[in-house]
């Protein structure tokens, strides 16, 4: 993830305990009376631990019971605790971006950190749920960490990143034939520990493809741009500085890590770039 969310202000006991009470009528209730305790004992682990799927230990609930579990997911019933007070709240999240690409968009669906057919007893655990791009989630699938145990994706109510570009990119010359950019971790983002499950995040929802391609696009936009402000007007190196800067300025409030703030971040630190765009051949621009 690279943009940080709150965590949600949902007490995540109080609702598991409505949600037992609430099933105390129906057909599965001897089974949430007797697993009731160690749900809940759960559910606080969970917190305690911030959702570490290195320290979360098996799941408590067996593959012949799992689906007692994801149903309170898949089908709530219109007044159930867990879609009143979780579900319909944690969808209402009015995000313009994925937390865990940075991508702009409407995240549609909501992911499990921790995935539900692993750990059906945080199917409807509010800080289990993440809103998530369709690309990332198609990419995160139900892996949680390495062959070595090491946690993979960051957790974004709990892996602090604000303010931090993670990621940082670079255009490299020549800059009439397209872009070749490298994109890597910021050098900078501290504990070495975060910075390394920034990488190991990045690669596994596959950032590196789907930066090109958007890089390609917005570096034929950016020259068109200054190609065409340059029929009208003499331009020079602080013209070309102040545009790209307003730009990254107005990406910084979405995020630092939304991915034009990534691409004007990377400009503005180019100064041959910068020159290019002021004087340079822009001629292939179509
Ligand atoms: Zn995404």
């Amino acid at each position: 993830m690279v943009i940080s969310l709150n965590e949600p202000a949902i007490d995540d006991v109080a609702v598991t305990r409505q949600v037992i009470l609430q099933r105390a009528g129906g057909r599965n209730r001897g089974f949430f009376a007797a697993v009731s305790d160690a749900w809940i004992r759960r559910v606080q682990l969970y917190m305690d631990i911030f959702g570490n799927p290195e320290h979360i230990g098996p799941s408590i609930v067996t593959d012949e019971n799992s689906g007692k579990f994801i149903n309170l997911y898949l089908s709530p019933k219109i007044d159930s605790a867990q879609k009143v007070e979780v579900l319909d709240i944690i969808r209402q999240h009015g995000l313009d971006y994925c937390p865990s690409c940075g991508e702009d968009g409407y995240p549609r669906t909501l992911d499990h950190y921790l995935p539900k057919e692993k750990f059906p007893e945080f199917s409807i655990l509010s800080r289990n749920l993440v809103p998530m791009c369709d690309t990332c989630q198609g990419e995160k699938l139900s892996k949680t960490v390495t062959d070595d145990g090491e946690k993979i994706f960051l957790h974004p109510y709990y892996d602090r990143l604000d303010n931090i570009q993670v990621l940082v990119a670079q255009i490299i010359p020549p800059f009439t034939s397209g872009t070749i950019t490298r994109l890597g971790i910021n050098h900078d983002l501290q504990p070495v520990d975060l910075r390394q499950l920034c990488g190991r995040h990045f690669q596994e929802i596959g950032i590196d493809s789907r930066y090109d391609r958007y890089f390609q696009q917005q570096y034929l936009r950016i020259k068109k741009l200054f190609a065409q402000a340059r029929t009208v007007a003499n331009i020079d190196l602080n013209d070309v500085i102040n545009d790209v800067s307003q730009f990254k300025r107005m990406a910084s409030f979405k995020s630092v890590n939304s991915w034009d703030h990534v691409f004007y971040s990377s400009v503005i630190k180019n100064t041959p770039l910068l020159q290019y765009l002021a004087s340079g051949d822009l001629a292939i621009v179509g």
